[in-house]
């Protein structure tokens, strides 16, 4: 029977896509649809050694999942052939309600569609991306893998944020956390790599992205993170503000002629490093910075503060640090933030070493052996880690 598990991940106006053999974890093709509902919507599918792009013009994205199949069948592997045991769906907001991954039927479907109010970026297209798959592959199991249920069983008083608790409960207002899959999958691999049998490993992860965020903790088990109710809180992104003062927003919406969508638009999409400096992206933010520009100058130092704030605080939640774990784009690909951090922290002993920070490549070990804390970065999989849970799942409920 195919061991062959497709990842997807619906977004507003793209679609990732992975193939994987789980008999052997092995990738097998991976692609994605970009710019869903123009006439320049293309796609780029990568399977064996071959990639191609091509213009498909997908106006929604049922259009742009029959693209996908197509890609299969003409670039291989064809699913026809190969078959599928499942199909694994990224969703971001799980909020209260899912503490681990779940198989799709109605009323899971219905509640991702209703937590699509905390997630309105997200939910809303994963949703639509599940419903248009349950159409395309009637027969196949589809399970869920949340990004939030990593932070599921946050401590209370990490949850917990101080609102008139009565409000809190009626709206569900507390930290629900975001990027779980990668915390949890990233976490777990430094453990392995670092921990001492019989000691706590106590540790902070790193997730620098677009989207940025990080998490606290302890023997791999979530004790904080820096996202909230939404994945608008916490660090600053790409284009997110990151924290800011609540008041900012009333203050906007009774002195500015902005309306709360709006706002949202502002705070999610024009603010963060690229609100500062007018760029998003770390590698243009980075040739900016080196050509003296004043406004990259600072995105990058604010940047750089909230993460070491951050640090202090986990670090003293935590009573104490064995490893600061960075992983995704920016963790994995820009030595300098690397060492704009790190150097941050030489007060408290934390030091790279240097070539393997600039030089070394893989999962690794950046820290010299004098640093009081290892400092590691590690690739994240997000795919490889919702197409295991879905397997697992799939086998505890034996399908
Ligand atoms: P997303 O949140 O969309 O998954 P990524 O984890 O891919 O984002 O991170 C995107 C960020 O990482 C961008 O700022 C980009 O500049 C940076 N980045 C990604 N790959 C590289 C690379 N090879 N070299 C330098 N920077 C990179």
């Amino acid at each position: 029977m195919s061991e062959n598990i497709l990842v997807v991940n619906s977004g507003s106006s793209s679609i990732k896509y992975q193939l994987l053999d789980m008999g052997e974890e092995t990738l097998l093709a991976k692609g994605s649809v970009e710019k869903i509902g123009q006439p320049c919507s293309k796609i780029t599918h990568k399977s064996a050694d071959k990639e191609v792009t091509k213009q498909i013009g997908a106006g929604d994205h049922f259009a742009a999942f029959e693209a996908v199949l197509e890609a299969f069948k003409e670039f291989g592997p064809d699913l026809d052939k190969v078959g599928l045991k499942a199909i694994g769906n990224r969703v971001v907001q799980g909020a209260g309600i899912f503490p681990g991954p779940a198989l799709i039927d109605k009323e899971v479907l219905k509640k991702i569609w209703e937590l699509s109010v905390l997630a309105p970026l997200h939910n809303g297209p994963e949703a639509r991306g599940i419903e248009i798959m349950q159409r395309l592959f009637p027969q196949t199991p589809q399970v869920a893998v949340f990004d939030t249920s990593f932070f599921f069983h946050l401590p209370q008083e990490a949850r917990t944020y101080a609102l008139k608790k009565e409000v809190a409960e009626r709206y569900g207002i507390y930290r629900y956390g975001a990027h779980g899959i990668s915390h949890e999958f990233v976490g777990a691999k430094a453990r392995l790599m670092e921990a001492k049998e019989g000691e706590d490993f106590r540790q902070i992860v790193l997730h620098l992205g677009n989207g940025s965020s990080c998490s606290a903790q302890v023997n791999a088990k979530a004790v904080e993170t820096s996202m909230g109710l939404t994945p608008l809180e916490g660090l600053v992104m790409g284009t997110r503000t990151g924290d800011i003062d609540p008041a900012s927003v009333t203050y906007l919406l009774k002195n500015s002629p902005y309306t709360p969508e709006g706002i949202e638009e502002l705070y999610n999409k024009e603010s963060g490093i690229k609100g500062l400096c007018g760029e998003s992206d770390m590698r243009k933010v980075k040739r900016l910075y080196d050509a003296g520009s004043k406004d990259a100058l600072l995105a990058v130092r604010v940047f750089c503060h909230r993460i070491v704030s951050y640090i202090g605080a986990y670090w003293a939640q935590m009573g104490g640090l064995d490893a600061l774990t960075f992983t995704a784009g920016i963790g994995e690909n820009q030595p300098f933030i690397r060492s704009l951090v790190a150097g941050r922290l030489a007060p408290f002993g934390v030091k790279l070493n240097e070539e393997s920070n600039l030089e070394g490549s893989g999962d690794r070990l950046i820290s010299s052996p004098a640093s009081s804390v290892k400092v590691l970065v590690i690739h994240t999989d997000e795919g490889l880690s919702i197409a295991r849970q879905t397997r697992d799942l799939l086998s505890a409920s034996s399908l």
